[in-house]
């Protein structure tokens, strides 16, 4: 096992890591901006780093100055979280060469499923099912008119490197594919510095289903079950669950293919496998090669901890349970917590918190980086916060979390917790009748709450 872990992020995922790394007695060296010189990572951890500037280009994605940090204060793996440079193969590769162990998967694998459209390309190689679409990149408009005519409109123009919901673009016709091919080029290149893009029968009304798996050393591959994300805005997850109310025999099929696919790239570590799912059909779209933000669901549903698994396996040990000695119980939710306008188009709302009061009791963990008077730097990602509940049950998991964000107290920024409260209680919701387009079907029934200064 390691003595110490340097942890290459900031927010709630580097307080989350520093929480497993206290509980297993792992010492802890944190990395940070000039602007997070104040959070609450850097105070939780044994010792911290100043790795550069506010940009995070200067900062959590300046591979030398986080791999100079780590052999000098003597750290012996790097826990990369997620987003930043998490699923960058370079620098797992960059670890690998300074010895450093790298907690996630090798960098080969890295490199065969960061890059979405060589992922799509492997997977049909090998008989996974996916969106009708193109077989690899998609260089010139008239190669996506080609497919487009084929496979027949709507279709959603996607980026090789894309993430968080952005670099892509639908068209409904070839007028419109001219201008999604163009805009999805700049954006992607921007973004990402890589403006490579694919192609995919845009689907209408799917639902976000996705495995979470743990894969050791030694060929040993398990599953921990689905969760569902399909209520998003703007394709990225506001809310999510596990598991999800699918059926049994479509979730057999999906779990199957999810082990199937992490033998295939000889995965090891914590990994995702992401589906759309229409009717009774399903889809890979991509995988995850890192630990997800909504992985407490699941530690929910199954009681471990994730991280904890990730730098055991990391460490070289092997799985401590199979797929048969696996229990699931109950029900999870979990809504993002953001700094952000709702009524203004959702506008990010950095400043000080003024005031903070979470909830706590059975079943409901908050993770996030608050403190009151901590002042929310606007830099980086809106998201401040995580509540998680858990429930014997749908229902009453959505009760509590009810409960929960009635009880939350975030005063001095604007952020979403009625919003989500309004998803809450949506009798839709409640029923577990909805898909992708969920929040922008509803959008003004959940806009329609009253402020309260
Ligand atoms: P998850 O499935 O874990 O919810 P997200 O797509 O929401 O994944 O991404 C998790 C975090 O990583 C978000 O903060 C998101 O903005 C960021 N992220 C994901 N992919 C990329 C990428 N390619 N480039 C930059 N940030 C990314
Ligand atoms: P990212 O890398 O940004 O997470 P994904 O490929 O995982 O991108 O897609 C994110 C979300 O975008 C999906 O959960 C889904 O809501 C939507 N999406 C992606 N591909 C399609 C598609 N072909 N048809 C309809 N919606 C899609
Ligand atoms: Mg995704």
């Amino acid at each position: 096992m390691f003595h110490k872990i340097l942890i290459a992020n900031r927010g709630e995922i580097a307080v989350r890591i520093i929480r497993t790394c206290m509980y297993l007695g792992i010492e802890t060296v944190a990395i940070y901006s000039e602007a997070d010189k104040e959070s609450l990572h850097v105070q939780l951890a044994d010792d911290s780093v100043c790795v550069g500037g506010a940009r995070s280009d200067e900062s959590y994605l300046n591979m030398e100055n986080i791999i100079t940090a780590a052999i000098n204060k003597g750290a012996e793996a790097i826990h990369p979280g997620f987003g930043f440079l998490s699923e960058n193969a370079d620098f797992a590769k960059l670890c690998e060469t300074c010895g450093i162990t790298f907690i996630g998967p090798k960098s080969e694998s890295i490199r065969k499923m960061g890059d979405k459209s060589a992922a799509r390309k492997l997977m049909i190689a090998s008989g996974v099912p996916v969106i009708p679409g193109s077989e690899g990149v998609i260089d010139t408009l008239e190669q996506a008119e080609r497919v487009a005519n084929e496979i027949g409109f709507p279709v959603l123009i996607k980026a090789s490197a894309g993430g968080g919901g952005r670099g892509m673009r639908i068209a409904h016709d070839n007028n419109g594919l001219a201008k999604a091919f163009e805009t999805a080029k700049t954006e992607a290149s921007k973004a990402f510095g890589d403006g490579s893009l694919y192609l995919e029968k845009y689907l209408i009304n799917p639902k976000h289903i996705e495995f979470q798996v743990l894969c050791d050393k030694y060929g040993n591959a398990v599953h921990l079950r689905e969760r569902d994300c399909s209520i998003q805005r703007r394709n990225q997850k506001v809310v999510e669950e596990a598991p999800s109310l699918l059926n049994t025999e479509l979730l057999t099929k999906m779990a199957d293919t999810a082990i199937k696919i992490c033998q295939i790239v000889n995965y090891e570590n914590a990994g995702t496998i992401e589906f759309l799912v229409s009717g009774n059909d399903y889809y890979f779209i991509e995988m995850n090669t890192r630990i997800q933000v909504e992985h407490p669901t699941t530690e929910m549903i199954t009681g471990k901890d994730l991280i904890k698994e990730q730098i055991k396996i990391a460490s070289g040990e092997k799985l401590s349970f199979n797929q048969n000695n696996l229990i699931f119980s109950g029900h999870s939710v979990e809504c993002r917590i953001n700094a952000e306008n709702p009524k203004n188009d959702f506008l990010p709302c950095p400043g000080k918190v003024k005031l903070l009061h979470f909830p706590s009791g059975n079943g409901i963990r908050f993770d996030s980086f608050l403190y009151t008077d901590y002042d929310i730097v606007p830099y980086y990602d809106s998201m401040i916060g995580k509540l998680i509940v858990h429930g014997e049950n749908r229902e009453e998991a959505i009760k509590r979390m009810r409960s929960a964000l009635e009880e939350l107290v975030i005063e001095g920024i604007d952020t979403n917790q009625t919003f989500l409260y309004m998803i809450m209680i949506d009798p839709d919701y409640a029923k577990g009748n909805f898909n992708t387009s969920f929040i922008e079907k509803k959008l003004e029934t959940l806009l329609g709450y009253k402020d309260y200064e």
